[in-house]
């Protein structure tokens, strides 16, 4: 298993010695849900910001010159307004309670110029490190170009940005084969709760998967089936189990794709005594949910869904016996909502479930942008639970035995 075996110890800002008056370039997270027109931007839920401030308040009281760098969604390897940083960096000053210079470009004469502003102590935010196609490049060399241009603005690396370190990206990954690098204390926590959840785990080890991502989520499935003891499955990934059992689904979420593997992990599960549990009751609407349509949700038998209806929640039943399931777990890992959470109509499925986590007496991890969303907005006490990841996919990718090309190239002699 890639990274189990350390912690940060050698590996942590303090291996980067006196940063006082150097340029430190953080790789951080910020990549929150914003809603409101493109002019007008206003973030849903802070929680990535939030968990990304430490490690840049901690570097600016040693007298680092901090510039952050971040993405946010998906933009087209250009400049987009839709998704520009400016709202993120108005919000990071007030949560550090320190002023933020944003520049309105990654590399380019506002970089260079608000970089070379910055006093000792001072923090900086570059836009949105996706305008630039090098970030995301496949080809090495075009990757490699733009992480030279990010690598002369500092004069060494932290990376702190959990959500992205399964990316071979410029700022996650190139950065750090420029410049004396070291893991943040934000990842350095990551890493080491999910070893928790990998070495040994105490048992009842109990499994959670839900939320839209089904193709991604499916290869975690196959390394837990040697791990956990009960896999609880709702979401999206529902359906195309429900199918692979024989049952129609309506217009509900399905992978085609694959329901030979998941004919296989339920054979598995079997063999190995591995409990998997499907919902037994789906809450069913006849469309997806939109602002300008009430919802209609309805109770329906998992294994009678209607040819013109599509499961948006697991049902009450199903929802309960989730909890129960639960009850006397030891250790949980829950990544993905059980139901489209964002409409109250289809949310007790996920609310329940969450509820269930925070009376869990032992380890109680939630992984997932959507599902950390989701416990937050639902209203529950983040303290409530052991602990929430800020990224989905890289705790999956770790769950699944992969390699984190943003951790291993912090490890490599
Ligand atoms: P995470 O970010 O926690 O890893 P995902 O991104 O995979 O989770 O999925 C989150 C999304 O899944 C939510 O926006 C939720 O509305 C959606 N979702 C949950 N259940 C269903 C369902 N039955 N059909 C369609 N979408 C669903
Ligand atoms: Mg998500």
């Amino acid at each position: 298993m890639p990274g189990t075996g350390h912690t940060a110890g050698s590996l942590g800002v303090d291996s980067l010695g006196d940063l006082a008056g150097k340029r430190v370039l953080v790789r951080s997270d910020l990549n929150v849900p914003l809603d409101g027109p493109a002019d007008d931007r206003a973030i849903t839920d802070d929680g990535r910001i939030r968990a990304s401030a430490p490690t840049i308040d901690q570097l600016a009281k040693t007298g680092a010159r901090v510039v952050v760098m971040a993405h946010l969604g998906r933009p087209d390897g250009a400049p987009d307004p839709a998704y520009s940083l400016a709202p993120v960096a108005e919000r990071l000053a007030e949560v550090l309670g320190r002023p933020v210079a944003f520049a309105s470009d990654t590399v380019g004469e506002s970089a260079t110029a608000t970089v070379a502003g910055l006093a000792d102590g001072g923090v900086a935010l570059l836009e949105n490190v996706r305008f630039n196609s090098g970030e995301t490049s496949k080809d090495d060399s075009v990757r490699g170009s733009f992480a030279d241009q990010l690598a002369q603005l500092g004069d060494a690396f932290v990376s702190d940005g959990f959500g992205a370190v399964h990316r071979k990206q410029a700022s996650v990954y190139d950065v750090a084969l420029r410049l004396p690098s070291a893991m943040g204390g934000l990842v350095a926590t990551e890493i080491e709760v999910l070893r928790r959840l990998t070495v040994e785990p105490e048992r009842p080890y109990v499994v959670v998967l839900g939320g839209s991502k089904v193709s991604d989520k499916l290869g975690v499935i196959d390394n837990l089936l040697d791990k956990a003891d009960k896999l609880l499955i709702g979401g999206g990934m529902v359906f195309t189990f429900l199918k692979a059992q024989g049952h129609e689904v309506g217009q509900s979420l399905l992978e085609d794709d694959h329901l030979d593997t998941c004919r296989s992990y339920l054979e598995r599960a079997t063999e190995k005594g591995v409990e998997i549990v499907l919902p037994t009751d789906i809450v069913v609407d006849t469309a997806f949910p939109s602002d300008d349509r009430e919802p209609e949700p309805r109770v329906v038998a998992a294994d009678a869904i209607p040819a013109d209806a599509l499961g948006l929640d697991i049902g009450p039943a199903s929802a309960d016996a989730f909890a129960a399931a639960l009850s006397d777990a030891r250790t949980v890992f829950w990544n993905g909502p059980m139901g489209v959470f964002e409409v109250g109509a289809f949310a007790d499925g996920t609310r329940v479930v969450a509820e269930a986590l925070t009376r869990i007496d032992g380890l109680s991890v939630v992984g997932g942008g959507d599902s950390a969303a989701a416990v937050r907005t639902l209203g529950f006490d983040e303290s409530a639970f052991g602990h929430i990841s800020t990224g989905g996919g890289a705790s999956l990718e770790y769950l699944e035995g992969k390699e984190l090309p943003g951790i291993s190239v912090l490890e490599r002699p």
